[in-house]
C-alpha cells in the first residue's frame, strides 16, 4: 500500500489538478533545471496555477548553498509567505534541494514533488530527507520534512537519458534483493528494456515505504537499505574525486551490490548459485567498472569514511538470502579488499 502522500498515476495531471482545487495556496514556484524545464514542464503545466519558475542548473555539482541562495532570493524577491508552495519538477537533486529549500524559508513552506527520473520516483521520493552537498560531502547539510504530496508518472521516464533509467534500476534491483525474491525473478527475467515501469515503481515504492514507516530516523531496519551502498558510496566518491568521467550513482551501486552480494556469501551464508544469478544480471545490465589494484586500495579506504562504521569496523547490510536481510556486519578491510578483487577478477 501506498500512503496517502504519494499519488502514482499514469496521467498525473488530474490528480495535480485535484490537489490544486482542493487547496489555497497564494504564490506557487516550480522548481525546474533547464532539462526538466523543456520535457517535462510542457507536461504538466497546463494544470498549475500562474507559477514563478525558479530555473537552476541541473547535476549534482549544483546542489549546493550557492544554488539554495538562488532559491531562497528568489523566493524572497517574488515576496512568498508561509501560504505559498514550491513545486519540484525533476530528479533527486530538485526534490532533495528544493525540498531542503522549501523546508528551511521562513521556518518552513509547503512543498510538493513531481519526480522526474526512475531515481527520484522509486527512491527519492520516499523518506522525507532533504539535502544539499557540502565541503565535498554528498548530503551534509539536510533535514527530514515531507512533501505535502508526491506526484509520480512513469510517462516522465519516456524522456530519460538511457544511463540515468539505468542508474534508477539499481535500487529498483536492490529493493527486490532485501525485500522479495518472488519480485526478483520477474525483474531478472526481461532486460531493462523489457521492464513494465508503472509496475515497477509501484513495487519498489511500497518496499521502500514499509521499511521507512517501521523505521522514520534510520535507527536500525532501515539501514537495510543500504545494502550495495557501502562499497558503491566509496566507488563513487573515489571516481568523483578523479574526476575520470563521473560514474553515476547507481552504476556504482551496481557494483556495490556485487560486492556485497559476495560478502554476504562469506558472512552470512548467501547461496553460492544465487551469487552467479545476480552476478550475471547486474553485469549484463551494468557492465563492469574497471579497477586497478591502486583504485582498489583507494576504494577501501573510502570505505572507512563510510558513516556506518562504529569502533574501527564497518558495518554491512547483507543478506542472508534474497528477500532475507541482515545489518551491522562487521567486515573487516582485508575481506572488502577481497571482494573488490573478485569482482575486478584481480
Ligand atoms: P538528477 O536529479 O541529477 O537528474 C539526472 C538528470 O536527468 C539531470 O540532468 C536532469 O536534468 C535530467 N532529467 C530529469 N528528469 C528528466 C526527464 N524526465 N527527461 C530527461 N531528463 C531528465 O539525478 P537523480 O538520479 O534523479 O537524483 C540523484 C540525487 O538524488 C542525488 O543527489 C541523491 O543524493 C539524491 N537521492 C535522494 C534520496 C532521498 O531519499 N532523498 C534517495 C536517493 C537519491
Amino acid at each position: 500500500m501506498l500512503p496517502e502522500d504519494i499519488e502514482l498515476s499514469q496521467n498525473i495531471s488530474t490528480n495535480i489538478q485535484a490537489f490544486f482545487d482542493a487547496t489555497d495556496y497564494e504564490k506557487v514556484a516550480v522548481i525546474v533545471d533547464e532539462n526538466t524545464k523543456s520535457l517535462c514542464l510542457p507536461l504538466v503545466k497546463n494544470v498549475l496555477p500562474p507559477s514563478s519558475i525558479i530555473e537552476i542548473k541541473s547535476g549534482e555539482e549544483h546542489k549546493n548553498l550557492d544554488t539554495c541562495k538562488t532559491i531562497w532570493e528568489r523566493l524572497t524577491k517574488f515576496q512568498f509567505d508561509r501560504k505559498s508552495l514550491v513545486v519540484n519538477l525533476g530528479g533527486g537533486v530538485i526534490g532533495d534541494m528544493g525540498g531542503f529549500c522549501a523546508a528551511t524559508y521562513k521556518r518552513g513552506i509547503d512543498f510538493i514533488n513531481i519526480p522526474t527520473t526512475l531515481l527520484a520516483q522509486v527512491d527519492a521520493s520516499v523518506g522525507g530527507k532533504l539535502g544539499i552537498d557540502f565541503m565535498g560531502f554528498k548530503n551534509h547539510i539536510g533535514a527530514f520534512m515531507k512533501p505535502r504530496k508526491v506526484f509520480i508518472d512513469t510517462s516522465f521516464l519516456k524522456t530519460l537519458p538511457e544511463n540515468e533509467l539505468r542508474s534508477g534500476f539499481a535500487e529498483v534491483i536492490k529493493h527486490c534483493l532485501i525485500a522479495d525474491a518472488g519480485y526478483w525473478q520477474t525483474i531478472s527475467l526481461k532486460d531493462i528494456h523489457g521492464q513494465i515501469w508503472p509496475d515497477i515503481v509501484l513495487h519498489s515504492l511500497e518496499v521502500k515505504n514499509k521499511i521507512v514507516s517501521d523505521d522514520p530516523f534510520e535507527k536500525g531496519l532501515r539501514k537495510i537499505l543500504n545494502f550495495g551502498h557501502t562499497i558503491g558510496h566509496a566507488i563513487e566518491s573515489y571516481f568523483l574525486e578523479q574526476n575520470d568521467g563521473r560514474l553515476l550513482h547507481g552504476e556504482a551501486v551496481a557494483a556495490g551490490m556485487i560486492c556485497e552480494t559476495y560478502l554476504s556469501e562469506a558472512k552470512c551464508n548467501f547461496p553460492i548459485c544465487t551469487t552467479k544469478k545476480v552476478e550475471s544480471y547486474i553485469f549484463q545490465t551494468f557492465g563492469k567498472i574497471s579497477l586497478s589494484s591502486n583504485d582498489i586500495d583507494q576504494i577501501v579506504r573510502y570505505c572507512e569514511q563510510d558513516k556506518k562504521n562504529e569502533k574501527g569496523t564497518i558495518n554491512f547490510s547483507l543478506l542472508k538470502e534474497i528477500g532475507n536481510p541482515v545489518f551491522n556486519i562487521a567486515v573487516e578491510q582485508e575481506e572488502i579488499r577481497k571482494v573488490i578483487q573478485r569482482y575486478s577478477h584481480l
